[in-house]
């Protein structure tokens, strides 16, 4: 055994038993061997002293542009139209494949240090955030996808050749999967879909895309399709493999029984949601028709921030307002779209999501001494309408610990942050 966690509370997401308390809980290699109530007989090489610890399973931001850590706060408070057209885009336009590289650095130490595992990254200048992910030890589903909003479909379009660099550089690697798609409905057009459904039917690639994130991503949809974006993508094809399908906040019953037909994941973003005035997603139905829930951050230019514990507490509770109903959805029902609902969206249900012996050691480690976390009568309440990011000590993926004691193992911080802002902030204030 390599790494043994003793006398912890450890919340397994295991429905039989979803917490065990003093409990045991081994590493060997890249999986976890051993949860238990009793100690271990096997010696393990290192042992971490659980008194007032917290394991929860790895985080999975399902839905986020890593990248944009780059434009944290560079434009807030405007419209959705002004805050896009006139902020966001020109300052991306001005991005280097370096820039983006070391902001993509930036955004995943961000989000190691606050308890996320697994990142769905959909951005330009895609392999170079493949590239970061894989150095700094996060699990990443990356692509770059076409983005048209005429008739036909540029080849010289860059998500082409990156796709094809993903595949090249990145088959092999345990912690990437690339994913094909498309920005949403509204920016694309049946000759991008032909091309995605051929990238996918050749590499068996899952897809990503936004959908329904706004009433105007739905009307245009229906102005050039005749179709809301669900029925159009799934006309398309581009369901027929695992798809996470990102804010889907305008939808329809139509729609739901589309996703719940073809398993489709509904990625909701409740912060980017609210900063850009979107909506809010109908969650608390999704659920009832058995859609897989997951949970993402979206870009830093509109949360400002990657921290899930966030968007853990904000999906809830906004259900509850939504319905009139504080029972409508609960800790739990968070957690679990944070953590098995995340690893069924990736494709690693069956090996990530909860702490069991067999699964993969994606394993965060939460502090509980501070005065926010006290008293504790229901670990799961705290975890998710208590606790912050800042309270994540340990960070672990695939077995290997990427952040012990507040500290990262594979990057100098001081170092990190001064290169990405020397890098960006004057090519982003132009
Ligand atoms: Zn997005």
């Amino acid at each position: 055994m390599d790494v043994l966690f003793k006398d912890i509370t450890i919340v397994t997401m295991n429905p039989l038993e979803p917490v065990l308390e003093h409990a045991y809980l081994g590493v060997t290699g890249d999986k976890i061997t051993y949860v238990d109530t009793k100690a271990p007989e096997e010696e393990a090489r290192k042992t971490i002293c659980g008194k007032e610890k917290v394991l929860i399973p790895g985080l999975v931001n399902a839905h986020t542009h890593i990248a944009m850590t780059a434009l944290r706060g560079y434009a807030d408070d405007q419209t959705l139209t002004s805050w896009l057209f006139d902020s966001i885009i020109p300052a991306e336009s001005r991005l280097t494949d370096e820039i983006v590289y070391r902001c993509a650095r930036l955004g995943i130490l961000e989000a190691i240090a606050s308890g996320t595992t697994a990142i769905c990254d959909m951005y330009f200048s895609a392999p170079e955030i493949a590239r970061a992910a894989s150095e700094l030890g996060i699990r990443a589903h990356v692509g770059n996808v076409p983005l048209e909003t005429g008739e036909g479909f540029n080849l010289e379009d860059g998500s082409i050749s990156e796709t094809y660099e993903l595949l090249r550089s990145f088959s092999e690697d345990p912690l990437i999967t690339v994913f094909t798609g498309v920005h949403a409905v509204h920016n694309s057009n049946p000759s991008v879909w032909a091309w995605v459904n051929n990238m996918a039917d050749t590499y068996q690639l899952p897809f990503s895309m936004h959908m329904a994130e706004t009433a105007e991503d739905v009307e245009s949809s229906l102005r050039k399709f005749g179709k809301t974006p669900a029925a159009a993508l799934a006309e398309a094809g581009l369901f027929r493999y695992p798809a996470v399908a990102a804010h889907c906040v305008h939808l329809t019953d139509e729609d739901i029984a589309i996703m719940k037909e073809y398993g489709v994941t509904a990625a909701s973003c409740p912060v980017s949601n609210l900063k850009l005035a979107s909506g809010v997603a109908p969650l608390y139905k999704l659920k009832e028709a058995g859609v897989n829930i997951a949970l993402g951050t979206d870009g830093v230019a509109s949360n400002n921030n990657l921290d899930m514990f966030e968007e853990m507490k904000l999906s809830v509770l906004l259900q509850k307002n939504l319905t009139g109903n504080a029972a409508a959805l609960s800790a739990y029902d968070a957690l679990y779209f944070a953590t098995v609902g995340g690893s069924v969206a990736l494709g690693h249900g069956d090996t990530c999501g909860r702490l069991l012996p067999g699964l993969d050691a994606d394993i965060v480690m939460l502090d509980f001494t501070a005065p926010h976390l006290h008293p504790c009568y229901n670990v799961i309440s705290n975890v998710v309408y208590a606790a912050h990011g800042s309270d994540v000590e340990l960070t672990m993926v695939r077995g290997r610990i990427l952040y012990e004691n507040r500290q990262f193992v594979r990057a100098d911080l001081q170092k990190e942050i001064a290169e990405a802002e020397a890098l960006a902030v004057p090519v982003i204030r132009g």
